[in-house]
């Protein structure tokens, strides 16, 4: 599971997170919403050490993640994560994308690496674009090779980061079905997203960020439809 206490994060003056704490258990989803500059990302990047901490722990399976002693390298392999946008390598067919990081970082001979990639290919629905070109390709299929490239290194979570955010609204279904297919499949996730509808139908728990702090979180039925707090429902009315 991933476990986050007290969680301070500063860039110089500016206090980004003030005191985190979330507990993710295995299988569970986990939505976070907020607005912009809220600490959203930050969070994400701290979790899987792209960012450090200045308080507070975090726990990934019960590894320390900001401890020095941590293999941050092989902490990351835990943990698979998509951005809102993500560049692929323009000059490499979709499926050696998606095969070149399991034989750089997991040492795996190539044709094990080329089986998992048509695999993970086939899972996001993309089983019939080995041979594309990342830029050929719509918005939507580079956000779910994108999916397919983390999950051919086997996480065991999955960090999403307004994965839809940059798509035309035609586009955002097909992405948010390859999230659910997960969701269904068993995999942790923790979903930044925007999409409200979404967050509501698939998350275990939905964390409202509001300037660092958590100011509201539970199941979507609380946070989503029955907000408490006056920020909560500002943010959502504004959303929905
Ligand atoms: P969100 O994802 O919720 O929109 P972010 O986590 O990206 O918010 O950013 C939170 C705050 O931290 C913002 O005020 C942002 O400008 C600031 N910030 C993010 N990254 C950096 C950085 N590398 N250096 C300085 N400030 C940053
Ligand atoms: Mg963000």
């Amino acid at each position: 599971m991933i476990k986050i206490e007290n969680v301070r994060k500063s860039f110089g003056e500016l206090e980004v997170l003030k005191g985190i704490n979330l507990d993710v258990e295995q299988g569970e989803v986990l939505s976070i919403i907020g607005g912009s500059g809220s600490g959203k990302s930050t969070l994400l990047y701290c979790i899987n050490a792209i960012e450090n901490i200045q308080g507070g722990k975090i726990f990934v399976d019960g590894i320390d993640v900001h401890n020095k002693a941590t293999n941050k390298d092989q902490l990351r392999q835990k943990l698979g994560m998509v951005f809102q946008q993500w560049n692929s390598f323009p000059h490499l067919t979709v499926l050696e994308n998606v095969a070149l990081a399991p034989q750089i970082v997991k040492k795996m001979s190539k044709e094990e690496a080329i089986e998992i990639a048509q695999k993970e290919l086939k899972h996001v629905g993309l089983g019939d674009k080995f041979d594309m070109y990342p830029t050929k390709m719509s918005g939507g299929q580079q956000q779910r090779l994108a999916i397919a490239r983390a999950l051919a290194m086997r996480p065991d979570y999955m960090l999403f980061d307004e994965v839809t955010s940059a798509l035309d609204p035609e586009l955002v279904g097909e992405v948010l079905d390859t999230l659910r297919i997960l969701r269904e499949e068993g995999m942790t996730m923790i979903c930044v997203t925007h999409e409200i509808a979404f967050a509501r139908e698939v998350s275990d728990q939905v964390a409202f960020f509001h300037k660092g702090v958590i100011e509201e979180m539970g199941p979507p039925e609380q946070v989503i439809s029955n907000p408490q707090k006056e920020t909560t429902q500002a943010f959502l009315s504004k959303v929905l």
